[in-house]
């Protein structure tokens, strides 16, 4: 390869963004998690930032319904329409750059500059000739373990879900809690006895139980080899589960950016933190989060709130970049949705996925499942 100096002078511009909204239905029928929430079809919006050098970065955003956090897919859609003429002209491969430009320009709704972002670099990766995971700080091993959400249904039915999971190779599951104490406590004791030693079993009350309730839970699954993941709504009600508690702590819907991470390592308040891209803003700050957290000796999980194949090729680049002691785990969205919105994606073998080793995501979207765009900005 050669770089001359010219090619690094060269300036890049967004000359066009264009979005597509996809109905990704699941092959379980639904997802359904604390508090009766479920979602049946996901609404995913895939955008495309086209420059002047011909390149064509891709990004994706998909909310988990609109009552899970403060996101829902149409509002990605109106966030656009809002930010997306304000950023034609712009360097797309400046990626800390326009990152600022988007706060500068959009205040908050970092979901909504998640896929922009991601495109971005996306675009960088192709420009470079590199992939996304290399740009993010290096490849760590041949693939890395996956988990399995389960999603909340009775304590048999989970137990079969996961052993059914687990034959298809995966080692973490993720349940979904946060009811009825009493059945979560069931939930939990039905999973753990169908897992080997050495799998990872996680509860995750997604902010569902009160703090009397999350310590019925904890005291009464005490004896058992289990993680406690976000129990209640708040920072200071989990701090105060946490506390008085000695499984090890999964802090999620609360961390949302850099200081709420350094409260929680001051406070102790956690083991491990859900790092979900669209939650920080996209993989800028996600990035920036892995980072601080692999310096201050946080684990995670690096994931989203929910996606397809472009989703899944993000997470993996991240994850895939991520020293293995600290990827507590990741998943592969794509594989719980019926349909295949790019080719090039990561597909799990045996539990485990690999990044791309293509430039950019390595993704390359089937126009004909992405239809004709609902938004176009620029020329
Ligand atoms: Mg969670």
């Amino acid at each position: 390869m050669q770089i001359t100096a010219e090619r690094l002078e060269v300036s890049m511009r967004i000359t066009r963004i264009l979005a597509y909204q996809v109905d990704l239905p699941l092959h379980e029928g639904s997802y359904k998690w604390s508090d009766g929430k479920q979602v049946i079809v996901f609404d995913s919006t895939v955008v495309g930032v086209e420059t002047d050098a011909g390149i064509t970065g891709w990004g994706e955003v998909c909310p988990l319904g609109p009552a899970y956090l403060p996101a829902y897919a149409a509002g990605v859609r109106a966030g656009l329409k809002e930010l997306a003429l304000q950023l034609i002209g712009y360097d797309p491969t400046e990626l800390t750059k326009l990152d600022r430009q988007m706060d500068a320009l959009l205040k908050g709704h970092p979901y909504v500059k998640s896929a922009i972002d991601m495109a971005c670099w996306d675009i960088l990766g192709q420009t470079a000739g590199l992939p996304v995971c290399t740009l993010l700080g290096g490849r760590y091993g041949e693939d890395f373990g996956l988990y399995r959400a389960i999603s909340q249904e009775s304590p048999e039915a989970m137990a079969r879900s996961a052993a059914g999971y687990r034959s298809q190779g995966y080692r973490r599951f993720q349940l979904k809690v946060g009811g009825d104490p009493d059945t979560d406590i069931e939930r939990i004791r039905a999973v753990r006895s169908i897992l080997q030693p050495g799998d990872r079993l996680i509860a995750d009350a997604n902010t569902g139980w009160t703090q009397h309730e999350a310590m019925r839970v904890v005291r009464a699954v005490r004896d058992i080899d289990v993680y406690i993941e976000q129990p209640c709504l708040t920072y200071e009600e989990c701090l105060s589960v946490r506390r008085r508690t000695d499984h090890p702590f999964v802090l999620d819907e609360v961390i949302d950016g850099i200081d709420v991470l350094a409260r929680g390592k001051a406070d102790m308040a956690m083991d491990v933190v859900n790092l979900k891209i669209s939650k920080f803003g996209g993989l800028t700050k996600t990035r920036q989060a892995r980072d601080l957290c692999v310096s201050l000796g946080i684990a995670m999980t690096i994931e989203d709130s929910w996606g397809g194949d472009i989703v899944t090729a993000a997470i993996a680049h991240l994850a895939h970049s991520t020293p293995g002691e600290f990827l507590f785990t990741t998943t592969d969205f794509n594989s719980y949705v019926t349909k295949t919105i790019a080719d090039g994606a990561p597909h799990r073998v045996n539990g485990r996925m690999a990044a791309s080793t293509k430039p950019g995501l390595g993704v390359r979207p089937r126009m004909e499942v992405l239809g004709q765009p609902v938004l176009a900005v620029g020329a």
